[in-house]
């Protein structure tokens, strides 16, 4: 069942007059499973339309084609963008360099692109808004502080932390995965964890304006300590 709203869920701002897909639709290729949908201004809609075809090819050189699902959204998908899509050929060929790691985290030998991190962020964003209206029927505010993250691999102590957050798997066959909780105490708090094609994972918190994440803490202390989850035993405890 869709959950409308009378406003814009990444604006917080415009009345929404459309239907946005969460995340988007370009991240698939067919036959795509059911996705999410959440109302949004025109604006927000259509003006993505060239992040969410960034985001895709950057999504598409990041996971690699390493089984049957990757190794298609490769080809149908996301290299057929960088064929027909001259403005993003030439935007990866002249922005910072990103070198791209297999799923064992070793550098994949010559493989080295260019890539604007700033995209990435904003998609990631904006997917955490519609996720965010989709399972609280809420909308975060314009100033809510969305700080998002960008995990290279996804070593056992994120493992060990995820498994205490609610997951989801849009279409059950592992394309886009999500993980999130949220502090009941302060709603504006939650986080949010990423799967992509089991080859990219990305990461956001969010917070009221003008909060604080403890800088020196590692994001995954931070997330223990902002949701108050279990600690991990140390071996020391253990002992
Ligand atoms: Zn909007």
């Amino acid at each position: 069942m869709k959950h409308s709203a009378a406003i814009c869920v990444f604006c917080a701002a415009a009345p929404a007059t459309t239907w946005d897909h969460v995340p988007p639709k370009s991240i698939f290729t067919k036959p795509r499973p059911n996705l999410i949908t959440v109302p949004a201004c025109k604006p927000c809609n259509e003006g993505a339309s060239n992040l969410d075809e960034k985001f895709k090819v950057f999504l598409g050189i990041k996971i690699w084609p390493h089984d049957s699902s990757s190794y298609e959204f490769w080809s149908n998908g996301a290299l057929r963008s960088i064929r027909a899509n001259k403005r993003i050929h030439r935007e990866i060929l002249s922005g910072p360099t990103v070198l791209v790691r297999d799923e064992s985290g070793r550098f994949i030998e010559s493989i080295m692109v260019k890539w604007d991190a700033s995209s990435h962020d904003k998609t990631i964003e904006k997917i955490t808004r519609g996720l965010y209206f989709h399972e609280f029927k809420k909308i975060l505010n314009s100033n809510t502080k969305i700080d998002t993250y960008f995990f290279n691999a996804l070593d056992n102590e994120m493992k060990n932390h995820i498994m205490f957050l609610r997951s989801k798997n849009i279409g059950g066959d592992d394309r886009f995965v999500y993980a999130f909780l949220r502090d009941d105490g302060n709603p504006e708090i939650s986080f949010w964890f990423y799967q992509f094609y089991q080859g990219h994972w990305a990461g956001a918190f969010t917070g009221p304006e003008g909060f604080e994440w403890d800088g020196s803490k590692s994001v995954l202390d931070a997330i223990s300590d902002a949701l108050r989850l279990p600690k991990q035993p140390s071996d020391e405890n253990s002992a």
